[in-house]
């Protein structure tokens, strides 16, 4: 049996566990980095902190097969350097790859987390067996992975995917990317929140009030709002949905993807968003390719980020 070690790096926090060749997860632990460290001493934390799981696991050295590290932020995936880290600036600039790899002897890939998730969706979740897939992370923001021919597609400058920025439309809301009208401003969090507060504000009744969490309206609220029949919460997650499907129906135009997987918090409200979006996608789509996709939720919960980092490891790999 084969063996792939994902890092999944949030920032100063970072889960590291092994995978087996399928899928399944032998051992993981979570490891926090100081940092005001050194780039260099960062690395070399991360990559104890990695052998320590490696030894734990008590498998053989030579049975692992390599490591993926999966981080948001600025990153260059075939040179493994990390240009701009999230809240760790002292990573900026970093060979990570080469700083884990000369430590632990292992190959070591790097690419952004929705990437990676993807990957893990694609290998061992919603996507197993298939060939074309496009997997959207619904939460704070709104990201895409696309897999094309069994392969991540990552563009000329890595940046295919960034399906939260893709405008719709011209004179929508400005958004800190410097475009208006983007997706995520829209059916990413705080979209969501924005739209079903405006309504709230107007006077339109709802009992959101019951399922607050600490006062604040959050997608959480608004989707248990709405499985007990909130209709303003009800209306709200619908109209997300269609926001969504018409996008998902233009990809699927696009790229005629077998399976659109749609994983992050928000997308917990499952089909009181993902019905409507699939109405809307149906519509909008050219049928042939609209009949030959399915849209359905990612599979692999909160594993996701680990699981997809030690993917990014097996598609290199295999
Ligand atoms: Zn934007």
């Amino acid at each position: 049996m084969k063996y792939y070690v994902g890092i999944d790096f949030g920032g100063t926090s970072m889960k590291i566990g092994i995978i087996n060749e399928e899928g399944s997860i032998i051992i993981k632990n979570s490891c926090v980095t100081d940092p005001n460290k050194s780039g260099d001493d960062i690395i070399k934390h991360i990559a104890e902190c990695t052998q320590k799981v490696i030894n734990n696991s008590k498998l053989p050295q030579k049975d692992i097969m390599g490591i993926g590290i999966g981080t948001p932020g600025l990153l260059n995936p075939e040179t493994g350097v990390l240009k701009v880290a999230v809240n760790i600036p002292n990573l900026n600039g970093i060979h990570v790859t080469k700083g884990i790899s000369d430590i632990l002897g292992k190959p070591t890939f790097l690419d952004n987390d929705v990437n990676t998730m993807s990957l893990g969706e694609f290998y061992y979740g919603a996507g197993k067996g298939l060939k074309h897939v496009i997997a959207l992370t619904l939460g704070t923001g709104v990201g895409g992975g696309i897999i094309l021919n069994g392969e991540l597609y990552r563009g000329a400058s890595f940046t295919a995917g960034e399906l939260g920025h893709v405008s719709i439309s011209r004179d929508g809301k400005s958004c800190p990317c410097g475009n208006n009208g983007c997706l995520e401003r829209y059916i990413g969090r705080d979209g969501i929140i924005e739209r079903f507060m405006v309504s709230k504000n107007k006077g339109v009744e709802t009992s959101i009030d019951k399922y607050l969490e600490d006062g604040e309206v959050t997608p959480k609220a608004i989707a248990m709002a709405a499985g007990d029949g909130d209709v303003l919460s009800i209306r709200v997650l619908e109209e997300t949905g269609k926001i969504l499907g018409s996008v998902l129906a233009t990809l699927v135009n696009a790229l005629n993807p077998q399976a659109i997987i749609i994983g992050g918090g928000v997308s917990n409200a499952g089909e009181l968003i993902l019905g409507p979006a699939r109405i809307e996608m149906m519509k909008l789509a050219y049928s042939i390719p609209a009949n030959d996709v399915k849209l359905v939720r990612a599979e692999l919960g909160n594993d996701a980020g680990l699981v997809g980092s030690a993917s990014l490891a097996v598609a290199n790999l295999k």
